[in-house]
């Protein structure tokens, strides 16, 4: 009998991770010498772990340079549209096994690192998450960012260097969420490049002056913006775009116009407030915090970025460089500006602001550019989260700007009044300007109104859009609504987290489907081929182990591998329904105490997500899933039948490790909440089966893997507005469900908080008297829906067939689908599958 194999033999066999040729091994043993020699200036004696992370960064990433070098001349030499995607975030988790992956570095890199006596995964481990997101929102800015260098268009993301990005989450002792900086630069950032070159001035305050010729904004404070540019490679086309990040930087003369005796160190030390503009991402998903610094967030990046796409287009080759003056009319046939909701919204007004006052030109004329350049991304429904910013404030921070929504919505109320005479009702429910309760500026009707397209994130979200939210516009104007189902790259969550599943892929339809997911359909082919079913069921108990390891060291609780590895992972929030989750871990926990000798299907059932620091509730929640586990875990009735566990600070890292491990996603909001999930489709993807209500995306995935491939519950959409209009009583469902009432008698009772019997009374409340989100209407189909869940997962045949339908139906989740159908029916640009030139290629 031969030898097992250790993990680097087996990782050596995958494929998909790029070959490790000889000489490459060669040279990047070398490189990776000389960065430790003259870039970390240590050697083999002195080195430290975190030292040795870096060597290897950096030799990685002078694999990239020269790649995006000669990608930019490309792109200054073709000049094709540019595409600029504006995001408050981008939630890009770790670079290095991502830029190994697209550059097919992986195998090498890790042979190489083998030579020297160092484990690769081990150097992987030290990196920090780059967390400039929330969630979804901000990860689907990543995963657009890999698609769009993968589909060869000359896209720019464009957004904030947060110097602390979302908090780092911890669990303390008695079971509450702790917030900790998440100090993410200390160490030094080698994959970004600081551009003090490209510096530029952001003005906030003051105020206009109308002169007869044109309108000044005076009297202002500027704030420098100080770019860092990070690359995006390409999958393997050579293509390198950019991904540029403003920081705050105060003037040299910040505050000290007003020199005085004493005052030089106090303004010194002032530099500080204009710095604090990029200090700190806002950690709220789904929510909008009306704060002054937010709004000076926004606009930051807004103003720095049109000041670099103009410039840009200026000087073009094509443009206008030796036109004495710059046609703008040209502006939207070279340049297309994607907004990532509402954040970045005050691109209309400052686009409009720079073409009216500054570059002289007609409003009606510059209208129509700056119409037919933006388009607006809808991320939600959720009224607390749409931006309504307060006037008194938008007119102290951007007095100017407030005078061109002024008139943008002068125009626009014409327009609405003479295309539908009399209807004052809906003049005020169209209107930029919200009254009542003190005026507001609603982003999302300036963003309509500003932009030719208008897009949500999956159907169901799309059409709930159009005859809702957004219907008197969709009525106005039905051209510019859309849909762009969101979707994930497969880079990143299948051929980086999951390796195993990507070669078992590869073996049987080769490897062109990491560029085109689609053509996961052909695994279809493979649901009764006995040997293909049980390399995607052993690749799952593999991830599983791997993770069980991780999940021991951490939290010291033993977990039974074969269990099944029950997991909902994303933000704390209501509609999320957590609650309906716990409802559920505890209806299975009584279940098992009352029949403790039935062969009960065991699970262990991870909860992960961030509680956004204000809100109470979504604290609370995380605090009831801790005392649950507490009481559950001890519970020696129950055994390692079931185990719940609070995974401790999710974020892109933990994501990576979780879903492949997942045989049970949980997809679990209320009809109409959830705009798209994202999280959903990696659970697909990665061979998970979802439990799930039909929205979102999930409605999508349940069509595209086929009847039956789905467990899906509950109320739809049309359920819930009848349920609105008849009204919703929790009490109801309390007084006739025997065991939804145990559920909440435990809950109320102190069952699992003993030592504080109250301790769950605002929750209690909340399920009984005032849930928007209506846990209880749900509940019953959930168990029940539940309970087939566990029925089918007995017959591992028949569940891992239901997995392969659902790989194979997960291709159109690609967000290279998703960028394709922005690029073509939004940006007017088309996406390719070409190379171009390797910087070692001859020219
Ligand atoms: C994908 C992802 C999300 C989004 O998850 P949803 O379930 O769609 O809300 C949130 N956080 C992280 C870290 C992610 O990777």
């Amino acid at each position: 009998m031969s030898k097992p194999l250790s993990d680097h033999e087996k990782k050596k066999q995958i494929s998909v991770r790029g070959l490790a040729g000889v000489e490459n091994v060669a040279d990047l043993k070398t490189n990776f010498n000389r960065h430790l020699h003259f870039t970390l200036v240590k050697d083999r004696n002195v080195a430290t772990k975190r030292d040795y992370y870096y060597a290897l960064a950096n030799t990685v990433r002078d694999h990239v340079v020269g790649r995006w070098i000669r990608t930019q001349q490309h792109y200054y030499e073709k000049d094709p549209k540019r595409v600029y995607y504006l995001s408050l975030e981008f939630y890009m988790g770790r670079t290095l096994q991502n830029t190994m992956v697209n550059l097919a570095l992986e195998n090498a890199c890790d042979e190489a690192m083998y030579q020297m006596g160092l484990e690769m995964e081990e150097l992987e481990e030290i990196e920090e998450d780059a967390g400039l997101g929330n969630g979804g929102l901000g990860r689907l800015a990543a995963c657009f960012l890999d698609s769009m260098a993968s589909l060869g268009l000359a896209a720019y993301g464009y957004g904030i260097r947060y110097e602390f990005g979302i908090f780092n989450q911890k669990i303390s002792k008695s079971g509450y969420q702790i917030e900790e900086a998440d100090d993410w630069l200390r160490y030094g950032n080698p994959w970004e490049k600081a551009r003090p070159e490209y510096m530029r001035p952001v003005h906030y305050y003051g105020r206009t002056e109308h002169t007869p010729d044109g309108v000044k904004w005076v009297d202002t404070q500027v704030v420098l913006a100080l770019p860092y540019d990070t690359p995006v490679p390409g999958y393997r086309n050579n293509i390198v775009n950019t991904m540029r990040l403003w920081s705050a930087k105060a003037p040299c003369e910040f505050n000290l116009k007003d020199f005085n005796v004493g005052g030089y160190i106090q303004a010194v030390l002032d530099r500080n407030l204009a710095e604090n503009i990029s200090r700190v991402l806002y950690p709220n998903d789904n929510f909008f915090e009306g704060k002054e610094l937010r709004l000076k967030q926004e606009y930051f990046v807004v103003a720095a970025t049109l000041q670099d796409i103009i410039r840009r287009f200026k000087v073009s080759k094509f443009g206008s460089r030796e036109i004495a003056r710059t046609n703008f009319q040209e502006l939207p046939n070279k340049v297309a500006i994607q907004l990532n909701d509402t954040h970045p919204a005050l691109a209309i007004p400052e686009l409009m602001r720079v073409l009216v006052d500054d570059e002289k030109l007609a409003w009606d004329e510059a209208w129509d550019i700056c119409v037919r350049t933006c388009a607006y991304t809808n991320h939600t429904v959720l009224p607390e989260a749409l931006e309504r910013w307060p006037i008194d404030l938008f007119a102290k921070l951007l007095p100017r700007h407030l005078e061109i929504v002024y008139e943008i919505n002068r125009r626009h109320m014409e327009r609405v009044a003479s295309l539908y005479p009399g209807d004052f009702d809906r003049m005020r429910r169209m209107s930029l300007i919200e009254e009542g309760g003190g005026k507001r500026v609603n982003m999302a009707h300036l963003c309509i109104v500003g932009a030719h397209a208008v897009n949500g994130v999956a159907r169901i979200h799309s059409d709930i859009l159009k005859a809702t939210v957004f219907k008197d516009f969709y009525e106005m104007d039905p051209h510019k609504f859309q849909n762009k189902t969101n979707g994930i790259t497969p880079r990143r969550w299948l051929v980086m987290c999951n390796p195993g599943l990507a070669e078992v892929i590869a073996e049987k339809i080769g490897e062109d489907f990491i560029r085109d997911l689609d053509q996961l359909r052909k695994l279809e082919a493979f649901v009764n081929d006995d040997g293909f079913i049980r390399d995607i069921a052993a690749i799952k108990q593999e991830n599983k182990m791997k993770f069980a390891v991780h999940l021991e060291e951490h939290y010291k609780v033993k977990i039974n591998p074969n269990s099944m590895f029950d997991i909902q992972v994303k933000r704390i929030h209501e509609y999320k329904r957590q609650l309906l989750n716990c409802l559920h871990i505890i209806t299975f926990y009584n279940r098992i105490k009352k029949e403790p000798n039935k062969a009960w299907v065991p699970r262990t059932i991870m909860i992960g997500g961030k509680a956004a620091p204000g809100y109470h509730t979504a604290k609370m929640i995380i605090r009831l899933i801790t005392a649950i586990g507490e009481v559950v875990n001890n519970d020696p009735v129950v055994g390692d039948r079931l185990k719940v566990i609070f995974l401790e600070n999710y974020r892109v890292t933990l994501a990576e490790k979780a879903i492949p491990a997942a045989d049970l996603s949980e997809q679990i909001s209320t009809a109409g909440t959830e705009a798209s999930g994202t999280g959903n489709m990696k659970f697909m993807l990665n061979g998970a089966l979802t439990i799930g209500t039909m929205d979102g995306a999930n409605v999508e995935m349940n069509e595209e893997a086929g009847e039956g491939n789905l467990f899906i519950f509950g109320m739809r959409v049309e359920d819930v507005d009848e349920m609105d209009k008849k009204g919703y009583n929790a009490h109801d469902y309390y007084s006739r469900i025997p065991e939804l009432k145990q559920c909440m008698d435990q809950i109320s009772g102190g069952y699992f908080s003993p030592k504080e019997p109250g301790l769950f009374k605002d929750i209690v409340d909340l399920l009984m008297y005032h849930d928007r989100f209506k846990v209880f209407a749900d509940y019953e189909d959930y168990i029940k829906c539940q309970d087939h869940v566990s029925a089918v997962y007995k017959n591992p045949k028949v569940w891992t067939k239901k997995v392969i339908y659902n790989i194979a139906g997960s291709g159109k989740f690609s967000s290279d689908r998703t960028i394709s159908q922005y690029a073509r029916e939004i940006w007017g640009v088309e996406p390719t599958l070409e190379k171009i030139a390797a910087p070692d290629d001859p020219k």
